[in-house]
C-alpha cells in the first residue's frame, strides 16, 4: 500500500530543553529526536528554545536573526538561528542573558531550588513562541501553521496567541508530565501582558493561581500526551493532579501517542560510550561490558551476579524508595545495584547510606551522566523502573533496546511498552520484561525474583532479551500520529 502524499507543514515546536543541546529528562530525547523524524516525512519543522549558554556554545552555524521588541518586563530579545548538532534540525534560541544565562539548571540553581523568575523565564518563551505563531510574524518568510508547545514551560503559548488579537497558526500542547504545572501567583497574569479578563476557571486561573499548563489546556486546538495509557490516566482523579475534570471536558482533543526513541543515539552496535559493541546475535558480548562496568563502578567482578541498573530521577514518581525497602533481600540473594539519578535529598542519602554499607554490592553515582547512563543500560542484567506514574518513559524502552529486560510497574507508558513475561507470552514471542501492578515493596520484590529466575535459565533468558531488542521503538509511527493531529487541525 503506497504511503498517502501530505503537504508539507510548517511547524514551530518549541521546548525548554531539547538534547544533544540541554537536557534534564525525557522532554530532551523527544525535542532531540521527533522534529527531525518529521522533518525525514518532508515537514519544515524548526525548534525555539531559551538560549542558554549550552544552547549558544552548541548550537552549530550560528547567527543573529532579528529582535523582538516591545515585550514585558524585560523589553527586547534576540533570536539567534543555528542548527542541531547531529540532526542539523533549524533552532532558533532567545536570547536574553538576564534570563537564561546563568549557573545551574534550565529550571532550578546550583542547590536544586526553583528560579523565583521562572514565571518571566518562560512566560517569555511562550510569548515569543506565539509572536512568531502569528500570520504577522515578525519572521515574515517563515510563518508556521502548527505551533507545538510542550509542558508547563511554553503551556502559555496558546493563551497569548488566543489574546493576541490576531490570525495565528494552530496550536498543539503535548504533556510529558503533568505533575509539573508551572502554577504562580495572580499577579503574573499582568505582568506578563496577559488580560485581566483572561484570570478565570475558564481561562488562566487554577485554584487561585495562574497555571501556565492548565493554560494550555484549556486554550490548545489539540492535546497528545505521551502514551495512549497515560491519555487515559490523567481523566482520573488518581493520575490527572487536579485537571482532570477539564481534561475529560477536552477528552475528543485528547491524543496518547507513544514516544519513540532515538535509535542512533541508543543503539548498542555503535554506541561510542561502550568498549564492546553488540547486536542481539552478539550478547555475550554484554558480558564484557558488565565486567568493565563492575570493575569501574567498584563492584566484585563476577559475571554471574545479577546486575540490576537504575538510572533515573530521584522522585517519588520514581518509586525507588520501593527498591531501598527490598534492597536487603535482593543483596543477600547475591545481586548487585548501580544507580545513577539525582533528586530530593532523602532518597540521594539513603541510597549512599545503603552503598556505604554494601560497597562491593551496590554502586550509587549522584548526578548527570551521560556515557555513564549507557554503561549502566548496556553493563546490567536488569533494568529497574517502578515508577508510581510514568506519563511514557524512556529509559524502559532503552532496556529493551539495549537486551536489558526491564522490571517496571504498570502506569502509563510502561504498560503500552513492556509485556510482562509469562506462558502465553514467551509461546507468542512478546515477553520483553516484568510487570508488577500495585506499588509497594513486596510485588516490586516478586517481580524481581520473577525476572532472577528467568535470567538463570540462560535460552530462556536470550529470548527475552532478543524480543526486547527485536521490537520497533523508533519514531516512524509516532511521528505519523503527529502528522495526523496536525492535519486533523488544518
Ligand atoms: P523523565 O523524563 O520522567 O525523567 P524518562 O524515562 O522519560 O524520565 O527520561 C529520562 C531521560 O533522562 C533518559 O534519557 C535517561 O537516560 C536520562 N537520565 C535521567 N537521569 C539521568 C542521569 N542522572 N544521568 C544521565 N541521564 C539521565
Amino acid at each position: 500500500m503506497s504511503r498517502q502524499k501530505v503537504n508539507p507543514l510548517r511547524v514551530l515546536f518549541v521546548t525548554s530543553e531539547a538534547f544533544p543541546l540541554i537536557k534534564t529528562g525525557g522532554l530532551a530525547d523527544v525535542s532531540g529526536s521527533l522534529p527531525a523524524a518529521l522533518r525525514e516525512m518532508g515537514h519544515d519543522v524548526r525548534l525555539l528554545i531559551p538560549g542558554y549558554r549550552q544552547v549558544t556554545e552548541k548550537l552549530q552555524n550560528a547567527r543573529q536573526l532579528l529582535q523582538i521588541e516591545q515585550l514585558p518586563m524585560v523589553g527586547s530579545v534576540g533570536l539567534l538561528a543555528g542548527e542541531m548538532p547531529g540532526t542539523g534540525v533549524p533552532v532558533m534560541a532567545i536570547l536574553a542573558p538576564q534570563l537564561y544565562e546563568r549557573e545551574g539548571g534550565p529550571y532550578l540553581d546550583a542547590k536544586g531550588r526553583e528560579w523565583l523568575d521562572n514565571p518571566l523565564r518562560f512566560g517569555i518563551l511562550s510569548l515569543v513562541a506565539a509572536t512568531l505563531g502569528r500570520k504577522d510574524s515578525p519572521l515574515a518568510d517563515w510563518i508556521p501553521d502548527i505551533v507545538h508547545v510542550n509542558d508547563w514551560q511554553s503551556g502559555l503559548t496558546p493563551a497569548f496567541m488566543r489574546h493576541s488579537g490576531a490570525p495565528c497558526a494552530k496550536s498543539v500542547l503535548s504533556i510529558h508530565n503533568l505533575a509539573f504545572q508551572g502554577n504562580c501567583a495572580e499577579e503574573w497574569v499582568g505582568k506578563l501582558g496577559l488580560p485581566h479578563h483572561a484570570y478565570h476557571i475558564n481561562g488562566l486561573e487554577y485554584y487561585g493561581q495562574l497555571s501556565f499548563l492548565k493554560a494550555g489546556v484549556y486554550y490548545a486546538d489539540s492535546i497528545t500526551t505521551v502514551s495512549p495509557t497515560y491519555a487515559a490516566e490523567i481523566q482520573t482523579p488518581d493520575f490527572g493532579f487536579g485537571m482532570e475534570g477539564l481534561l475529560t471536558n477536552r477528552s475528543k482533543d485528547i491524543h496518547g501517542i507513544l514516544n519513540g526513541i532515538d535509535t542512533n543515539e541508543w543503539n548498542p552496535a555503535t554506541d561510542p560510550h561502550l568498549a564492546h559493541p553488540y547486536d542481539e546475535n552478539s550478547l555475550d558480548e554484554k558480558i564484557r561490558i558488565k565486567q568493565a562496568l563492575q570493575e569501574h563502578l567498584g563492584l566484585t567482578q563476577d559475571a554471574d551476579a545479577p546486575l540490576l541498573g537504575m538510572v533515573s530521577r530521584l522522585t517519588h514518581q520514581k518509586g525507588l524508595d520501593l527498591v531501598l525497602e527490598c534492597a536487603k533481600p535482593l543483596l543477600a540473594d547475591g545481586c548487585q545495584l548501580a544507580l545513577l539519578g539525582g533528586g530530593e535529598p532523602m532518597l540521594e542519602h539513603s541510597f549512599w547510606h545503603l552503598a556505604l554499607e554494601y560497597p562491593q554490592q551496590v554502586s550509587v553515582n549522584i548526578g548527570y551522566n551521560e556515557p555513564l547512563s549507557h554503561q549502566i543500560m548496556a553493563g546490567a542484567d536488569i533494568f529497574l523502573m517502578p515508577s508510581r506514574f510514568e506519563p511514557c518513559g524512556l529509559n524502559q524502552m532503552y532496556g529493551l533496546r539495549y537486551g536489558t529486560p526491564p522490571v517496571v510497574r504498570r502506569p502509563g507508558g510502561l504498560a503500552d511498552s513492556v509485556q510482562d513475561t509469562n506462558p502465553a507470552s514467551l509461546r507468542d514471542g512478546s515477553a520483553n520484561g516484568f510487570v508488577f501492578d500495585l506499588a509497594n515493596a513486596s510485588e516490586l520484590l516478586a517481580a524481581i525474583r520473577h525476572a532472577l529466575a528467568c535470567y538463570r535459565n540462560k535460552p530462556e533468558w536470550r529470548q527475552i532479551q532478543q524480543n526486547g531488542m527485536h521490537c520497533d521503538l523508533s519514531w516512524k509511527h509516532s511521528a505519523e500520529a503527529y502528522q495526523g493531529v496536525y492535519q486533523s487541525l488544518l
